[in-house]
């Protein structure tokens, strides 16, 4: 497995690097391979018990970066009066080439060049402005990012319509000029997303209709996605229905007031929902929540009805048979076929080994039933929200895994120092924090805080290392914890992008990662669940990706690869997270981090206990590998559920048949079928539970690809967002 995934990773590198660049990165990777591949003992192979490097310690080659970072200092009116200069700008460079250049004259110079480097430089500012709808604390900034992402969104289906700019593209590639890899696969690419964008329909009702869809489908989307994010319910509980819920996760719950006097509130985040789910020792309070959170966004339900509803109508006006095939057209996969064959096969494979797994908890279930003296409310059944909590039961009874105690080995910070060293030694990089005063020192305007969004953001300058050249690589920024109308799952933000620039100099890219870790307490820092550990390593491989991106066009910079492919890189390293030797390495026991951690520990953990290793004893982390399959077949099953879902739905035999859709109860019921996992449905409820609502997990399952596959030059891609990361019961 290890050795496979470093051949693709290198195979990536090649993709990712130019020629002059990948051959040492390449070598920095081998020199790993030997400690790592070979595994003899659980000795780390990568020290990471130094600091991070800040400015100050930094060599002097790392101190000053080539680039300004970007400021966060929009406000409600500069992100609305930038997207109209923006916009503008770019209408004006349309406008120019199609008065300028005639049919017989087209060119990749003086058609597609004019066009790419106002894409490039409006990359600059335009992820920014809708980047603050994800993290701003303030409301009015991130309504008027919301807005103006709007307002791109139009004027990009305004231009992905015209019909001059298309006429004079299908010459210059008809034109056959010889041209670099990447210019000729720009060019064919936005032809192509012309065609697709409905320029080949006859123009008349059926293209203007497709144009209505169009702008519908990205209203609808940015609606939906706005609801997610700021979606702020929750459940008031007594604390005896919580019972067997970590104090730590208890504490950080609001405290009622009123009505709500004596209780405290659990919210649809994932510090909240997960803890909960997976500790909460009464079934009821488990069975609540659950549907709870699937029926905690209603107002989506309609939206998401209309979003299948339109793409249907859309794919079948370009004359594919089905939205899917539409958008596998261009991916890695190329058919629906190959993509339903595959996740049939998978079903198939994974459907026995389920069973097994669904037995074993379901024995386990009526094992603890009995002891806490409950066993006449064992009806034989397992159902959905069982699923968390005897999942980590049985990983704790058979498997002497602990999450919350293995957790007391990942502190954030520590954590992310070393999966930043592993990247350093992996990729041949530094990284320099920046703080204090170094940020003013390199902020455009003076002020450190101007160059951060928010005050508890760390910034990093990314630099090849020293024996690579010392050549600057660009910016990572972390924003790590919760906090009110933030973006609520973990995902990568390309910030700015990198591109050759007009003058030929290189432009360095900026990337974010967002997270929502739980937030240190005086007496703990925040730390990470090995799930949390493998998210953070996962994001930071985007992160990283993002960085080590060069292309000569923004367009194809970092994770804008075709989306089938897009969560490879970050899928194989997750790997490290199961690799003995880097989890000794990452770990490190937070009561030995500051004497108050460790009188903090001491407190806890009784006087007589023996302070724990610093790092994560080999018992442990023996225990913890052996876990890498238990309940797969059902975790992966849960995921089936989700794509073939969304293969369903986006493949109906007609426009007919997807009126008819009662997406709910098919969500539901296709998750029973595939999981076996018993739901209201299974109690004589049917299908559609959670009435009247009836909402269930639709309201978070939209992937809006409609905004961020950018189907035109002119509206640059604002950075792969992962909207999801599933959330399995
Ligand atoms: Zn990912």
């Amino acid at each position: 497995m290890l050795a496979l995934s470093f051949l693709l990773f290198i195979g990536i590198v090649l993709v990712l690097a130019p020629p002059s660049h990948f051959a040492s990165r390449v070598s920095a990777i081998f020199k790993q391979l030997g400690p790592i591949g070979t595994k003899t003992g659980l000795r780390p192979s990568v020290s990471v018990s130094r600091p991070l490097t800040t400015v100050a310690m930094a060599p002097q080659a790392f101190k000053k970066p080539p680039q300004a970072p970007p400021l966060f200092t929009g406000t409600s009116q500069s992100v609305i009066d930038d997207t109209k200069r923006i916009v503008e700008k770019s209408r004006s460079t349309e406008d120019k080439i199609v008065a300028a250049v005639k049919a017989q004259d087209a060119t990749f110079e003086n058609v597609m060049l004019p066009m790419a480097y106002d894409e490039n430089d409006g990359g600059l500012e335009t992820h920014i402005i809708g980047f603050y709808q994800s993290v701003s604390t303030n409301q009015e900034l991130r309504d008027a990012s919301t807005k103006a992402e709007e307002m791109m969104d139009d004027f990009s289906i305004e231009s992905s319509m015209r019909e001059d700019v298309y006429k004079l593209v299908e010459a210059a590639l008809k034109k056959g000029e010889k041209l670099d890899a990447e210019s000729q696969r720009l060019l064919e690419k936005v032809h192509k997303d012309y065609i697709r964008n409905g320029l080949g329909l006859p123009a008349g009702p059926k293209r203007d209709r497709f144009k209505e869809i169009k702008k519908r489908l990205s209203q609808l989307c940015i609606v939906f996605s706005k609801n997610l994010n700021e979606e702020i319910g929750g459940l008031w509980f007594d604390p005896k229905d919580l019972e067997g819920v970590p104090e730590d996760v208890l504490s950080l719950f609001a405290k009622g007031e009123g009505e709500n006097a004596g209780k405290i509130k659990m919210t649809f985040k994932y510090p909240d929902i997960i803890p909960t789910t997976k500790y909460a020792k009464n079934p009821e309070t488990r069975k609540t929540v659950y549907l709870a959170n699937e029926n905690k966004l209603p107002q989506n339900i309609p939206i998401f009805r209309e979003v299948i509803l339109l793409r249907d109508e859309a794919a079948r006006l370009l004359g594919y048979p089905n939205h899917a095939t539409f958008v596998i057209e261009d991916k890695m996969a190329k058919t629906p076929k190959t993509v339903d064959d595959f996740l049939g096969d998978l079903r198939t494979r994974l459907a026995k080994g389920g069973e097994k797994e669904r037995k074993a908890l379901t024995e386990l279930k009526k094992k603890e039933l009995t002891e806490m003296g409950m066993a006449d409310s064992f009806d034989g059944r397992y159902y959905i929200w069982d699923n968390r909590y005897y999942d980590r039961l049985m990983l704790e009874q058979d498997y002497s895994l602990d999450q919350e105690k293995l957790a007391e080995w990942f502190p954030l910070e520590t954590s992310i120092r070393g999966m930043l060293t592993i990247f350093e030694t992996l990729f041949g990089m530094t990284f320099v924090e920046i703080t204090g005063e170094d940020r003013g020192a390199i902020s455009p305007s003076g002020k450190g805080d101007d160059i951060v969004w928010h005050p508890e953001v760390q910034v990093f300058s990314a630099w090849d290392s020293e024996d690579q050249g010392s050549g600057f690589v660009g910016y990572l920024y972390l924003d790590l914890h919760p906090r009110e109308g933030k973006y609520g799952h973990a995902a990568n933000f390309n910030i700015q992008p990198g591109f050759v620039q007009e003058n030929g100099t290189r432009r360095y890219p900026v990337t974010a990662l967002v997270c929502n870790f739980s937030k240190p307490t005086l007496k703990k820092p925040s730390l990470l669940k090995h799930s949390e550990v493998t998210t953070l390593f996962h994001e930071l491989g985007h992160g990283i990706h993002d960085l080590v991106s060069k292309t000569h066009y923004s367009r194809f910079h970092g994770t804008n690869v075709v989306r089938d492919f897009v969560e490879a890189p970050s899928q194989m390293l997750e790997n490290w997270c199961w690799t003995p030797s880097q989890l000794k390495a990452l770990s490190h026991h937070y009561s030995s981090l500051s004497p108050e951690y460790e009188a903090a520990w001491r407190e806890r953990a009784g006087e007589g206990a023996p302070k724990p290793e610093k790092q994560l004893p080999d018992k442990m982390i023996e225990d913890l590998i052996k876990t890498k399959h238990v309940n797969y077949a059902m975790f992966n099953l849960r995921q089936l559920h989700f794509g073939i879902f969304d293969m369903t739905v986006h493949e109906p035999k007609s426009h007919a048949e997807v009126e008819s859709f009662h997406f709910s109860e098919m969500y539901n019921k296709l998750g029973y079928d595939v999981t076996q996992l018993d739901t209201p449905a299974q109690l004589g409820g049917g299908y559609d539970f959670g009435k009247p609502s009836s909402s269930t997990n639709i309201g978070v399952l939209l992937i809006c690809y409609d905004r961020t596959r950018r189907n035109n030059l002119r509206s640059p891609p604002r950075g792969v967002r992962r909207w999801l990361l599933w959330l399995p019961f």
